[in-house]
């Protein structure tokens, strides 16, 4: 339904994405990496709230900038954190809200969809668990029955149980989804693809069996490493994300342990072992 091809873009003058090209398929997709990856800032542009510098995101046979984005907003739906939920409102106004007026009557059976009693219709967020406010969050996107949701970190901020039980709900949800995460155990549970991003550019893409199994790019290796299962916190790999210039090498080869001076030429994205790495070194990797 969505295709990047060959987008660059970032905020002013400096590319926070460059040249990325993927496709939304069926079965989950999940865009990987630290924070300053740019996979926030590509999922923006997925949902049509920033503009590629050049390339272009497709959506079916159309450019998202010529789409019918009547359409799109119905098809297509972010899931944030649960703080984006307004605090003076109540949990029914906000999912009502997102209703069409003949069909307001659907809160009890959304909140029930997501697993929360329809009696909590009446609560304020604050009265709420943050389990529950995220499946609140969850209701208010589905409730225009989109056929993907755009899940931006969906349980980074919730304690570990709380998160299992949320990864379940969408996990058994009928909707396409496109999820990003630092956390290469919940792609696991919700995607069938995945793309590794690192200073904007994709380093590694393919089955997501496969990355998680057998990481074929120093990069996945760490970030897998780094979180061994479900938990909360960020990776902490080894120190700095920023981009290296373009034309300048391999742009992970500060932080690699695998470096040679061939790393000084940046590597491209080829076929290795059923997937895309950018790695000049990805068949010593998926040996190591
Ligand atoms: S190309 Fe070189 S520096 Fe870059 S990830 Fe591979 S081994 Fe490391």
């Amino acid at each position: 339904m969505l295709r990047a091809e060959g987008v660059t873009l970032g905020y002013g003058r400096t590319p926070v994405v460059h040249d990325v090209t993927l496709d939304l398929v069926e079965g989950g997709v999940g865009l990987i990496g630290e924070s300053g990856s740019g996979k926030t800032t590509l999922a923006r542009a997925f949902l049509g709230l920033l503009t590629p510098t050049s390339g272009n995101i497709w959506y079916g046979q159309q450019t998202l900038k010529n789409a019918d984005m009547k359409a799109f907003r119905k098809d297509v739906q972010p899931v944030f954190q649960a703080e984006a939920l307004d605090p003076r409102m109540r949990v029914g106004g906000s999912i009502a809200e997102a209703l069409p007026r003949n069909a307001r009557h659907r809160v009890p059976e959304l909140l029930e969809q997501v697993g929360l009693s329809p009696d909590l219709a009446t609560r304020r967020p604050h009265q709420l668990s943050g389990g529950q406010r995220q499946r609140v969050v969850i209701a208010r996107a589905l409730a225009v029955g989109p056929r993907l949701l755009i899940l931006d970190e969906p349980t980074s901020a919730l304690d570990v149980t709380v998160q299992a039980r949320i990864l379940d709900l969408l996990a058994g949800l009928d909707t396409e989804r496109l999820l990003i995460t630092h956390n290469l155990a919940v792609v696991g549970r919700l995607c069938r693809t995945s793309h590794v991003l690192f200073a904007g550019r994709v380093v590694e893409s393919g089955p997501t069996a496969d990355i998680l199994a057998k990481p074929a790019h120093p990069y996945t290796l760490a970030l897998r490493d780094a979180v061994p299962k479900l938990g909360g916190e960020p990776p902490v790999t080894t120190g700095r994300t920023e981009a290296r210039p373009a034309g300048t090498g391999c742009p992970f080869r500060l932080r690699c342990p695998l470096a040679v001076p061939e790393c000084e030429e940046a590597p491209a994205l080829r076929d290795v072992d059923g997937r895309q790495v950018a790695c000049h070194r990805a068949e010593d990797v998926l040996v190591g």
